[in-house]
């Protein structure tokens, strides 16, 4: 932390900021220049000591130098973390090989959750998705099936080796939820609800953290902070697209986000092309430029039959449109320096 003091400010006045400085734990070094002084601040800098110190007289400005990630940002890691999604191939985030999580935005039942499983396994997907509770905008839509969902996830789950993927909306469903899926998503308009993220740090299940609406990335860094903080270290990012004035497409996919969310952690960093572009025409270039982006993995929509989804058909993909999005996104994931499961690879695992 640097102190910048005001020109004219006397010797009783910086003794009084650098002994609050010291009573903070800091040690301090002060350094006068030709027109500024300053006083540096050395030690373990909290978000409040800045307001501490900032309104003492003789102070112009304080600013932080170290980040205030301190378990999600890379000085807290030695590598790139991988988070283990179950056991089978596939179902990691942050290795090598790209993670692919297919599936559709709602369960809507038993049979067309089985039939997707099978099609997105069978193009290359190492995980399924699907939502049981979902955050709908207007409460007369279809909100999910709830519990009978999260049944059909843990049957499909058992029928092909997928590890599944699905929101959890309330600290009330947290056990639930966990009891059921193998990844639990925080969705974009919860990624503040800090008693939700508190929750999830107690857990012992992957958290998918979707980045929110209008949410910085310095915000989505401190609201996976939160799940760390309170013990859960396996946390998955995700840029979602975010709301601009833009209205050509859903969202704005901010693809600079990945390279700069990757810069700065070593979490993992999945992209979900599906919500930010919202049609499913734009599914496929925002996946390539997600993973040419450096993206540890993608997570899409597909529905068997997408003009009869109960949720997000326009951005969902037919199973044949997904299989053909894998077969063209290898290219970019062998020039990203990853790899991409083959077609139907995950059937013979
Ligand atoms: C979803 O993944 O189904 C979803 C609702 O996403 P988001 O929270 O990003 O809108
Ligand atoms: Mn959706």
């Amino acid at each position: 932390m640097v102190i910048t003091l005001r020109a004219g400010t006397g010797q009783a006045e910086i003794d009084r900021i650098r002994e609050r400085a010291e009573s903070l734990g800091l040690r301090t070094f002060l350094t006068r220049g030709e027109s500024r002084t300053i006083i540096a601040c050395v030690g373990l800098v909290e978000p409040a000591h800045q307001e501490l110190v900032g309104g003492l007289p003789g102070v112009e400005s304080v600013v932080r130098i170290s980040k205030p990630w301190r378990l999600a940002g890379r000085a807290a890691s030695a590598g790139s973390t991988i988070v283990r999604a179950g056991d089978g191939p596939g179902a990691q985030f942050g290795g090598r090989e790209l993670a692919v999580v297919a599936g559709p935005c709602s369960v809507e039942g038993m049979a067309m959750l089985r039939e997707t499983a099978l099609a997105v396994r069978a193009a290359g997907a190492g995980m399924l998705r699907g939502g049981a509770f979902k955050p709908r905008t207007s409460p007369w839509a279809f909100c999910g099936l709830g519990i009978e969902a999260l049944e059909f996830l843990a049957e499909v789950r058992r029928e092909t080796g997928l590890p599944v993927v699905t929101e959890v909306m309330d600290t009330r469903q947290v056990d639930l939820v966990a009891g059921h899926a193998d990844v639990l998503q925080v969705g974009a308009r919860n990624m503040q609800n800090f008693a939700l993220l508190q929750e999830l740090g107690r857990i012992q299940r992957p958290v998918l953290l979707k980045r929110g609406l209008a949410a910085s990335v310095s915000e989505l860094l401190l609201a996976a902070e939160h799940v760390l903080a309170h013990g859960n270290r396996d946390v998955i990012l995700c840029e979602r697209g975010i709301r601009t004035f833009e209205t050509a497409t859903r969202n704005t996919l901010d693809v600079a986000a990945v390279p700069v969310l990757k810069a700065e952690t070593h979490l993992p960093v999945i992209v979900d092309p599906s919500h930010a572009g919202g049609r499913a025409e734009l599914v496929a270039p925002l996946a390539f430029a997600a993973v040419a982006a450096g993206a540890d993995g993608l997570i899409i929509e597909v529905h068997p039959r997408p003009a009869e989804a109960l949720s997000d058909g326009e951005q969902s993909l037919a199973p044949d449109g997904f299989a053909e999005l894998m077969a063209r996104l290898r290219p970019f994931a062998e020039a990203a320096g990853r790899t991409l499961a083959r077609p139907a690879a995950r059937e013979a695992a």
